[in-house]
């Protein structure tokens, strides 16, 4: 194969994007060979005709494959960039999406004390934490995840940012030091197990744990709804992403149990995706 034209950078590019199909199939292509060459995206273009050896056209063409059977592109690089901090991701976690920058917001518009002690549960990656200690260095973060491995992925996001973050492994507040905070903030799983959607696209390879929450897409939210209040301060906010459609069954949840203040917001494409109260 080694000396066949085709190994140049644009006959790769080509070939792969034919096989990847999709949304962006050019995009993804020049993301896995730069992933593999260590080349920037742009240099495709200047020097299209640049040869590629052997050895990592075929690890190229490997990736390629599986991002044609439908893998996660952030799966595949190891990376996602969230609120501009690039992440590492691994299949234990799911894949920090941009809806939630918009959650990230919301936490940040809100008024806290300068030192505000906040808990992200469910982190998975850490990106929500992270996001809010890369903007607010004052805050005491503390994180939690149920799987060792996203607690372990947190961790490694926390270090290599140079963000610090405590990370401990709980289920939801099992095994949260005893302590009232000033934030609650989760992306807790909320999709309704029959949900069609669960079998389309990049949600296929994503845990299922970080993403299903019984036949209505609530237990997850009911149970942080129902135990939230006694792991906050008094004038403390509980700020929780969920379904589009969800809002007011969410708000009904925080009214029941008791909750005031209780508003829905949007997320950018319009969507009721998250409430507080
Ligand atoms: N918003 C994600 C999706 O619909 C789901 C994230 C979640 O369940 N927390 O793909």
């Amino acid at each position: 194969m080694s000396s066949e034209p085709s190994l140049t950078c644009e006959a790769l590019l080509k070939s792969a994007a034919d096989q990847i199909g999709g949304d962006s199939p050019r995009l993804d292509a020049e993301l896995l060979l730069s992933y593999v060459t260590g080349l920037g995206r742009t240099s495709f273009r200047a020097w299209p005709e640049r040869e590629v050896p052997a050895e990592k056209a075929e690890q190229f063409m490997s990736l390629v494959a599986q991002r044609a059977s439908g893998q996660p592109i952030a799966y595949l690089l190891g990376e996602q960039e969230f609120w501009s901090l690039p992440l590492k991701v691994s299949s234990s976690t799911l894949i920090p999406r941009p809806d939630t920058e918009c959650v990230v917001e919301a936490a940040l518009s809100l008024e806290l004390p300068a030192n505000a002690r906040v808990l992200d549960l469910g982190t998975g990656t850490g990106a929500i934490a992270l996001a809010l200690a890369s903007e607010q260095p004052g805050w005491q973060i503390m994180a939690s995840d149920r799987v060792e491995e996203a607690v372990a992925l947190a961790r490694e996001n926390s270090q290599q940012l140079g963000l610090p973050i405590t990370v401990v492994q709980s289920h939801w507040f099992d095994q949260i030091p005893a302590g009232s905070f000033d934030l609650l903030i989760s992306n807790p799983p909320y999709i309704p197990a029959s949900d069609r959607h669960l079998k389309e696209g990049d949600v296929r390879f994503e845990p299922e744990s970080a993403l299903v929450a019984g036949e209505d897409g609530l237990d997850d939210i009911r149970l942080l709804v129902t135990e939230g209040l006694d792991w906050l301060n008094p004038n403390g906010w509980m700020l929780l992403e969920h379904g589009y459609d969800q809002g007011e069954a969410v708000r009904d949840l925080f009214a029941k149990a008791g909750w005031r203040n209780i508003e829905t917001r949007k997320d950018y494409g319009g969507n009721d995706r998250m409430t507080l109260a």
